[in-house]
């Protein structure tokens, strides 16, 4: 791919074609964001953390263009782009400029000073080198700058590579950080898979890959032949248990949010609603009314790319064919671009695709069931498990249920709303693979640990050679000394100690 070629998903229109970074420039890329990468390490903690608030600044004050790209290659509603997208970064700077460091601060280790006579130990959090971070079209701002921020605070270079589908606002966004950090420290690959794969294997010391499983298991498998680190964060199929006392008004507006919210085209849309039969009849009611209100273009906007069109739209005739019910929507919307009916379908076929597969669009399913337990576990017969929620009247019943399902990231009364806040880790089980973002969990990632250990003992340790029987029974007497002994063994071990010190030296 030398050009990078697309329409607009709002309108099918073609836009102008981006270029493509060559493959056999991407070495090139990886060692110059190393080189660079040693300065910025270089630089106190302080200071990178300051950067890392100038950075955001200067996200927020670009707001406008970054919205409006936004809207040009995912067709996101204005609304969206701002809250989802732009706003966070705020949080990104604030929190890891400010609770950042103390993640990152060495740790001094005392030794012994029997057993290690005259050391010192500390234990250091450095960078791991230059980072690959390769990231999806679905948020494409706020993904990326949720490993940036990181990153860039331990002292890494990285190398980025967006998604095909969103190469111009992933440029606005390089270049901004580019002004913050200077040129080399953050490069950017243009490109698609040919380029992801060859990035992954151009000695990059970690990687973290955020997108779909069929593509997390490449990447895993490139990473683990190379013996680098890879953190993976992939699909996923959320579901929501509905209780017996659920405020049903308040649930069926957030269930519909959380299933419509980017066009279901998020990691953690909610895509299976399991109610319990008490509440399932008024629920899935109100769901069809609140989503037949949804105004697509102002609520709802475009799928992003034909493929994705093309599976939600397989996903929904599977399961009407199947004989689901169709509370909302059901079809392509006949406006020009890429649109798909926000739609809730109910009382699905348990095998079909659409309550097995990721569908990533503005699709829900809702299917009543027995009870509480039937809904637990059915909500965790699924390959994915990235978030999940539970909505009650009963908070402390919530937490419990909550506790029970097998996810990532549990909810009471919400879902997946937490991926913008930097404090709480992102990630989850399953196919969804095991990468975490947000938190201090987000920097195994990207760091590692240094032991450091200097010896200011000026004599030969009493372990070194030559090996003698003196020594063997000193090791015999401290494996006594240290064992479960009675005080009698104890003695008779420091005795024999004392001994072999005595005729070791
Ligand atoms: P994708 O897997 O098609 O692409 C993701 C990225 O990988 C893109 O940049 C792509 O160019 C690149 N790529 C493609 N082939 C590659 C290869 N062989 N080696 C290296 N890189 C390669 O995913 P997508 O369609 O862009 O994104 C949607 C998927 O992302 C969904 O499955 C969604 O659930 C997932 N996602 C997960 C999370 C999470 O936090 N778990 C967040 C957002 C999106």
């Amino acid at each position: 791919m030398s050009a990078i070629e697309g329409t607009r998903p709002r309108d099918g229109e073609a836009r102008m074609p981006v270029e493509a970074t060559p493959v056999e420039a991407i070495g090139g890329l990886v060692a110059r964001a190393r080189d660079a990468g040693f300065d910025h390490a270089a630089r106190p903690l302080a200071e990178r953390a300051g950067l890392l608030r100038a950075l955001a600044d200067a996200i927020l004050a670009d707001g406008e263009a970054i919205v409006a790209l936004l809207e040009e290659e995912t067709g996101k509603p204005a609304a969206e782009a701002w809250l989802h997208e732009v706003v966070p970064t705020a949080d990104l700077g604030s929190w890891w400029s400010s609770q950042g460091p103390a993640h990152l601060a060495t740790e001094a280790v005392r030794l012994d000073p029997l057993a290690y006579p005259g050391k010192r130990a500390r234990v250091e959090v450095v960078p791991r080198g230059v980072v690959a971070l390769i990231t999806p079209w679905n948020f494409p701002v706020a993904i990326p700058l949720r490993t940036l921020f990181p990153a860039l605070l331990a002292g890494n270079g990285v190398v980025w590579k967006p998604s095909e589908h969103t190469p111009r606002v992933a440029a606005r966004v390089h270049g901004i950080v580019r002004e913050v950090f200077g040129p080399d420290l953050v490069e950017l690959v243009q490109g698609a898979g040919a380029q992801g794969a060859a990035l992954v294997e151009a000695d990059v010391d970690a990687v973290v890959f955020t997108g779909s499983v069929a593509t997390g298991r490449k990447v895993g498998a490139a990473a683990g032949r190379a013996l680098t680190p890879a953190s993976l964060e992939l699909g996923g199929k959320d579901a929501a248990v509905v209780l017996d006392d659920a405020d049903l008004e308040r649930t069926a507006r957030g269930l519909l949010w959380a299933a419509m919210a980017n066009a279901g085209q998020n990691c953690a849309g909610l895509e299976r609603v399991y109610a319990v039969a008490e509440v399932a009849g008024p629920l899935k009611a109100r769901l069809g009314e609140l989503a037949g209100e949804l105004v697509p273009g102002r609520d709802v906007g475009p799928l992003v790319t034909e493929a994705q069109l093309a599976t939600v739209e397989r996903h929904v005739r599977e399961a009407v064919d199947g004989g689901a019910e169709v509370l909302a929507g059901g079809e392509r919307l006949e406006r020009g671009g890429r649109w798909f009916a926000p739609t809730v379908l109910a009382e699905v076929e348990p095998s079909s695709a659409a309550l097995r597969e990721e569908t990533f669009g503005p699709v829900v399913v809702v299917q009543t069931v027995a009870d509480e337990a039937a809904a637990v576990a059915a909500a965790n017969d699924s390959r994915f498990g990235l978030t999940a929620s539970v909505w009650t009247r009963d908070a402390a019943r919530g937490e419990a249920v909550a506790r029970r399902l097998r996810a990532g990231v549990v909810t009471v009364n919400n879902h997946a709303f937490t991926g913008a806040i930097p404090a709480l880790p992102w990630g989850g089980v399953g196919e969804t693979g095991f990468g975490v973002t947000n938190s201090p969990h987000a920097l195994h990632a990207l760091v590692r640990p240094r032991a450091v250990v200097v010896d200011g003992n000026a004599r030969p340790e009493l372990y070194w050679h030559p090996y003698d029987e003196a020594l063997e029974r000193l090791g015999k007497g401290m494996a006594a000394l240290r064992g479960k002994g009675g005080p009698i063994t104890k003695v008779r071990a420091v005795a024999r100690l004392l001994g072999a010190l005595r005729r070791r030296f």
